[in-house]
Order: C-alpha cells, then sequence, then structure tokens
C-alpha cells in the first residue's frame, strides 16, 4: 500500500510576510522530526518568502489558486508559470471559497486542474456538499460532480499527481467537525468514485484528505478511518500550537 498521510496548511488571506516567515520557520523546527508528508499554502505575495525558508525541508509550497490560463490579458489573476518561477509545487483548487464566494464551477475549476497538472504540478482538489445538499440527502451526487467534473480529462498517469480534499462546506471554519464515522462515509465514497473513473489500482493509492475544522482534539481519531489519509486545515494551520499537533497526530 502507497498511501501515506498528508497534512496541509491553507493560510488563506492571512499574515504578512514577516508573519508567514515566522510561522514558516516555527513549522520547519518542529516538524524536522514529523513522519508525514507537509505543505503550507500561504497567500501568493508570501510565497517566496516561505519558499526560503522551507526549501530543502520536508515541508511542501502551495498556492491557493492559480488562473486557468497560462498567460495573457487577465487582470488580477496569478498563473501557472509564475508560481513555478517562485517554487510552487502545490495548487489547491476548487476550495469551497472559490466556489462559493467567487462563484467558480466544475469546468472552470477542470481548466485550472488540466493546466497545473500539464505544468507537473501536484494538485490538491477541494470538493463538498453544502448544508442544504447534506440535508436533502445529495452528499454523493454532489461529491460525484465535483469528482467527475474536476478530473474531466485527466488521465490514469496525471491523477497520480491529484490529491482530493473532502471538506464539508458546512464543516469549514465553523468549528463543526464531521463525525470520523460520517467523514469515512464519504471518503470510502470518492475512492469508490475514483474506482470507477480510474480502476482499483489507482483509487487504492488516491490520497483523500478531510477538511473541515480539523484541530488537534479531533485529529488523531479522523486520521485512524480507513480512507482518512490526511488533512487540509484552515484556521488550526495559523498557529504553530494548533497545527504541529495536527501534523504529528499520533
Ligand atoms: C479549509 O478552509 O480548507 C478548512 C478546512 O478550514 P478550517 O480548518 O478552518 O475549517
Amino acid at each position: 500500500m502507497s498511501r501515506y498521510y498528508y497534512i496541509a496548511g491553507n493560510w488563506k488571506m492571512h499574515y504578512t510576510r514577516a508573519q508567514s516567515a515566522e510561522l514558516a520557520q516555527t513549522l520547519v523546527n518542529e516538524l524536522r522530526d514529523g513522519k508525514h508528508k507537509y505543505l503550507v499554502a500561504p497567500s501568493f505575495t508570501n510565497i517566496e518568502t516561505v519558499s526560503a525558508i522551507i526549501e530543502g525541508t520536508n515541508i511542501r509550497l502551495g498556492a491557493q489558486n492559480c488562473a486557468p490560463e497560462e498567460q495573457g490579458a487577465h487582470t488580477g489573476e496569478v498563473s501557472v508559470l509564475q508560481l513555478k518561477d517562485i517554487g510552487v509545487q502545490t495548487i489547491i483548487l476548487g476550495h469551497s471559497e472559490r466556489r462559493h464566494s467567487y462563484k467558480e464551477d466544475d469546468t472552470l475549476i477542470n481548466k485550472k486542474v488540466k493546466l497545473a497538472l500539464k505544468h507537473g504540478f501536484e494538485v490538491i482538489l477541494c470538493i463538498g456538499e453544502l448544508l442544504e445538499e447534506r440535508e436533502a440527502g445529495k452528499v454523493e451526487e454532489v461529491c460525484k460532480t465535483q469528482i467527475a467534473g474536476g478530473l474531466e480529462g485527466v488521465t490514469a498517469a496525471e491523477l497520480g499527481n491529484v490529491v482530493i480534499a473532502y471538506e464539508p462546506v458546512w464543516a469549514i471554519g465553523t468549528g463543526k467537525t464531521a463525525t470520523p464515522q460520517d467523514a469515512e462515509a464519504v471518503h470510502s465514497f470518492v475512492r469508490q468514485t475514483i474506482a470507477q473513473l480510474y480502476g482499483e489500482d489507482a483509487a487504492s493509492k488516491i490520497i483523500i484528505q478531510y477538511g473541515g475544522s480539523v484541530k488537534p482534539e479531533n485529529a488523531a481519531e479522523l486520521m485512524a478511518m480507513e480512507n482518512i489519509n490526511g488533512a487540509l486545515v484552515g484556521g488550526a494551520s495559523l498557529k504553530a500550537d494548533t497545527f504541529v499537533p495536527i501534523a504529528k497526530f499520533a
């Protein structure tokens, strides 16, 4: 089994360069002996600063988004070429804040996913249902649509560079976490969906992170589930005091 645990911190639109540097340096020191795979995704303006600190360590460098085009007249966007130039290795795509606050749909997300993969990035593709979709019994339908839409045209070889993050929208930044059993049920469904699209071998290898108010108190019980292979952490990734215990869950 080639699965491992992958703990990622999404710093969203927080921190200046100095604050990002301080957090990154603390994480480098504290996670040096960490056993899992790690990533931090600072704001665009802080990526280069953080890159200089984490280069050559066991922490990967992530971005929180990218443009759907390589370059050109796209005011306000950031291109994969620019991200590659500053050392970014992984791009988070389809985050619920992009889907819901900035109206990104599966077609746009898919364009970004394919472009990022074409340029050799690892992609963390976020999926997850709204509370009303859960209450209407549509969790599987929503997740399947987002997976199939996000990965449309992605080859089996490229899938090796894809991580799925299941993030129920009602659990993001709310303090409400899915129970390990509820999360596991969806993770298992995500793996089955990948099996239908890419076969059993690909499904057995893909890393599926859980995201939604992961904290030091609930990390270990979530990670104990068979199909939960890591976490995408928002709020608790902003302080070493909360991110390190998650990253070093026992
Ligand atoms: C996220 O934004 O990806 C996330 C999971 O946030 P939080 O941990 O704050 O719920």
